[in-house]
């Protein structure tokens, strides 16, 4: 006897609306559950919301659109293309590195100018990059194309194939000493080991696997959709709600109310909402604290003793002028990116010197600041659960305006007509986010693949996660296959034949 889904209407809850949720959310509404997204902010969108203010846009987290491949593969699961739904434009330079001594490298859109420009610096680093980016775009092809769909986190064994045991090599040596064997310069060194900070961990504790991350950044570049990251997020919504998804903001979930070791449902506001499954894809640490103890699968020590994707402070600036010399996405590398790294994994402290990434989306998009402004987005990564406080953030605003106005020659202070602040007070408010990281668990070799939380509770049935602490980790890219993941359990799980 076959029994479909359609038959069931099983009611699922969804906690949060990142995207690792609102892709669950799509696929489960496709295949006929009965779906309701339960967000305790007023918007959604998780890390990922977008705020205006004095006619600026600023998009609070992502803006580095990779791997635009993933997200195809999201929409046309659904019959659209990312095209039907926002305009995406191919960035041009993606990006620059600022260097110290006035220097900078700006990364070409294409893997020819790339090369060129490596040439340029290094003599024969350009034949260099583009057997590097062979194996990169092996690597991606099978990590991406290939395995990450397949790989739900259950086992050592889904990692195992043929392929994955003829590059054995690549996970057990460091990304950073693969690239340091074949590059020599300083410049082309750090522009090759800046894609893997996206996992969260040094790039001297990254597996050399990860390379294909430089495959998605040089081979298929960087694009930025029109109105900002958040015409992801409102696509997906959309496409949510063609499925038959309920959307419901400023509704915390308080408690996971577990009968039998089944779950039950969720309080929100002291309401008793019932379901037959349980998605969350808020942090997996806060998931679990609104449960009983008995109910939690990992401790505190489990928790405190993970290597977590760094914290960020943040700045949202309005500027009432055009900015001279800088691009759409500049990383200003001009200090010291060993000791940087150190004082957010080994030594946890406030960086003396951080480098740090600057956003002005108005430099391709006019209409995301005022005629003749520029919003400007200032992120300095810092370690978890440092002492935040507006005394320290206004010292490192006053030195990040600093080096910014060194580089463009140009006085910017006194222009700035708006402001905003943001950093780990504030990820622990609204994300309830472990010591307020700002992208999850990072992707280390002890943090990969079946080593990360699991998608499913071993003590809870019908209790599943998703999002950037489990499979297959940080960033937009794998919290849409979160998603995917995380639904196709599910329907496994669900549809009896
Ligand atoms: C500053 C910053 C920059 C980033 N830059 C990039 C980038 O350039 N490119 C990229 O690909 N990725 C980037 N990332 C990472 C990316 O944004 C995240 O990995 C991804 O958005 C995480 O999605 P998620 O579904 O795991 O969860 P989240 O987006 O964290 O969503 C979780 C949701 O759960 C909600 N929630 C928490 N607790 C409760 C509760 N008790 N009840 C109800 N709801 C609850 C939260 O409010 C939130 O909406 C960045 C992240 C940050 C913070």
């Amino acid at each position: 006897m076959c029994t479909t889904i359609f038959e069931l209407k099983k009611k699922v809850i969804i906690i949060g609306s990142g995207f690792s949720s609102l892709s669950a959310a799509c696929y489960l509404g496709k295949a006929g559950f009965d779906v309701s997204i339960y967000e305790k902010n007023l918007d959604f969108g998780g890390r990922a919301r977008q705020f205006k203010e004095k006619g600026f846009t600023f998009d609070m987290g992502p803006s580095w659109y990779w791997m635009p491949d993933v997200f195809e593969r999201f929409f046309n699961d659904f019959d659209k293309k990312s095209s039907d739904l926002y305009e995406i434009k191919k960035l041009n330079p993606a990006y620059r590195l600022i260097f110290d001594n006035e220097s900078h490298l700006k990364i070409g859109d294409s893997i020819d100018e790339i090369v060129k420009s490596f040439e340029k610096i290094e003599k024969g680093s350009g034949k260099k990059l583009i057997k590097f980016l062979n194996e990169s775009k092996d690597n991606y092809d099978l990590a991406v194309t290939d395995m990450l769909y397949k790989m739900p986190g259950k086992s050592i064994f889904e990692l195992i194939n043929t392929k994955t045991i003829s590059k054995i090599n690549l996970f057990v040596s460091n990304i950073k000493s693969q690239i340091n064997k074949i590059f020599k310069n300083r410049k082309l060194r750090s522009a090759l080991q800046f894609p893997v900070l996206f996992l969260g961990a040094k790039p001297s504790e990254t597996p050399a696997f990860y390379n294909f991350m430089n495959y998605a950044d040089f081979g298929l570049g960087t694009w930025q959709p029109k109105n900002g990251f958040y015409d992801v997020v409102k696509s997906m919504i959309n496409i949510a709600k063609e499925n038959g998804v309920k959307f419901y903001n400023n509704s915390p979930v308080d408690k996971i109310i577990v009968k039998n070791n089944t779950i039950s449902g969720i309080i929100v506001k002291k309401l008793l909402i019932e379901c037959d499954i349980l998605i969350s894809g808020a942090d997996y640490s806060h998931t679990e604290q609104l449960l009983e103890k008995k109910y939690r699968q990992y401790s505190e020590k489990y928790w405190s003793n993970r290597t977590w994707a760094p914290s960020s402070l943040l700045f949202y600036i309005g500027l009432d002028k055009k900015i001279n010399d800088l691009d759409h996405h500049n990383l200003f590398f001009d200090t010291d990116f060993d000791k940087h790294a150190d004082e957010i994994y080994s030594n946890p402290k406030w960086p003396k010197s951080p480098l740090f990434y600057l956003n002005i989306t108005s430099k391709t998009f006019n209409h995301t600041a005022p005629k003749g402004c520029e919003n400007l987005f200032i992120l300095i990564p810092i370690a978890t659960d440092l002492d935040d406080n507006e005394k320290t953030r206004e010292k490192y605003f006053d030195l990040v305006i600093k080096r910014i106005e060194s580089k463009i020659n140009q006085k910017i202070k006194n222009n700035i007509i708006y402001k905003r602040s943001y950093c780990i007070k504030e990820f622990k408010d609204d994300y309830n986010s472990f010591g307020g990281n700002a992208y999850g668990l990072a992707n280390t070799l002890t943090q990969t693949a079946f080593l990360r939380p699991k998608l499913n509770s071993k003590k809870v049935k019908k209790l599943y996660f998703s999002g950037q602490l489990t499979v297959p980790g940080p960033g937009v890219p794998p919290a849409i296959v979160s998603g995917k993941l995380v639904s196709d359990l599910i329907i496994k799980d669900e549809v009896n034949f």
